[in-house]
């Protein structure tokens, strides 16, 4: 791929975002931030441009994008039928950390949905990313800004890192508040099924949807959310999950640590770990504080050159279903129970 002179934007304004909506207007892509992690956009209307996310990012080409729109009035536009049940959950999630699967209108090129019938929408919770896609005028593809495989992007450093050189600007959001991706949810099937955990917990959702389903994405199977299959959101290190009674777990990992390996834990046990290499991804009381920084400490343990991550297994109340998801992820689902 030919190095793009990219654009930092450091300071969002209107201005430098009717810019960036121009780059996409004419085929370019854009890192962007939500509230969830940063994404890379391209108009989803535009197949050489959706290419070029596939080709920045080494994303296979068989794994879906979800489209993002600045509201939800323009949804009939790109969907065939809206189901019933969308219409409490987009006055509950939309904006926000929920992707809906959707029977596409033909106006969705197949490069975007990996040539299914269905399309992937949601409303990204984020003044930045809504200005973009309404002053852009279309709806924008977009996958996490990362290159494939390494962990999500949830700082401008991070989109920075790995971007640089490949998209035709990258806008500065700070840190995204979420941390973790959306929930994705089927609305196709005869009842719906949340394909991915994520930034909606499950429990938010059954209060609303009463037959709600949940795809089992670790089996070996096709799956029915294609990027489900890949290994995912992994730093260069290798990574076991510590499960069992906290005493125990912290006995294990003391046991086992050495000058090349992390720690991975919270902040009621960090001090009782003996090794330096270690990162504190928030209080055990607080699920959403752990979502926001995991990504950034797995990208962290890379740079400081560990080999090999011991990590706690965090509760999975609420959001932390979605943290312990990526975390098993990024461990290939090697577990240690104690
Ligand atoms: P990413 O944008 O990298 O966070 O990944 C988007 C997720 O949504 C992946 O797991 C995709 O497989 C899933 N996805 C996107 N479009 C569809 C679709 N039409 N049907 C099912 N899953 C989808
Ligand atoms: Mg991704």
């Amino acid at each position: 791929m030919d190095r793009v002179n990219t654009k930092l934007i450091n300071f969002p304004d209107d201005i430098s975002l009717k810019h960036c909506a121009e780059i996409i207007v004419k085929g370019g892509i854009v890192v962007f931030p939500t509230e969830t992690v940063y994404g890379l956009g391209a108009d989803a209307l535009n197949p050489s441009a959706v290419e070029k996310i596939f080709t920045a990012k080494g994303r296979p080409n068989d794994n879906p994008l979800i489209i993002h729109l600045h509201d939800i009035s323009v949804l009939d536009k790109y969907v065939m039928e809206v189901p019933q049940v969308l219409s409490l959950l987009s006055k509950l999630y939309m904006p926000g950390p929920l992707t809906v699967v959707l029977k596409k209108k033909n106006i969705i090129p197949d490069c975007v949905t990996a040539n299914l019938d269905t399309v992937a929408v949601r409303i990204p919770d984020n003044d930045i990313a809504r200005k973009l896609i309404e002053y852009s005028d279309t709806a924008i593809a977009a996958p996490s800004a990362n290159i494939s495989g390494k962990p999500s992007p949830t700082m401008y450093e991070h989109v920075v890192s790995d971007l640089f050189g490949k998209a035709d600007a990258i806008i500065n959001g700070g840190k995204c508040r979420i941390g973790v991706e959306s929930t994705v949810l089927d609305l196709t099937s005869e009842k719906p099924v949340i394909l991915r955990p994520g930034g909606v917990p499950y429990d938010s959702l059954k209060l609303v949807i009463k037959d709600l389903q949940v795809a089992n994405t670790s089996s070996s199977d096709t799956p029915k959310s294609p990027g489900m299959k890949y290994k995912h959101y992994a730093p260069k290190a290798d990574m076991v999950i510590i499960k069992g009674d906290m005493l125990r777990v912290l006995e294990r990992i003391n046991s086992m640590s050495d000058d090349y390996s992390g720690v991975l834990c919270c902040k009621e046990t960090y001090d009782r770990y003996d090794t330096a290499n270690k990162l504190c991804a928030g209080s055990i009381k607080d699920p959403s504080e752990i979502a926001s920084n995991i990504f950034e400490c797995l990208r962290l343990f890379d740079e400081m050159q560990i080999k090999i991550i011991y990590c706690e297994y965090f509760d999975t109340k609420g959001i932390g279903e979605a943290v312990m998801n990526r975390l098993l992820k990024a461990a290939s689902q090697n577990v240690i129970e104690v």
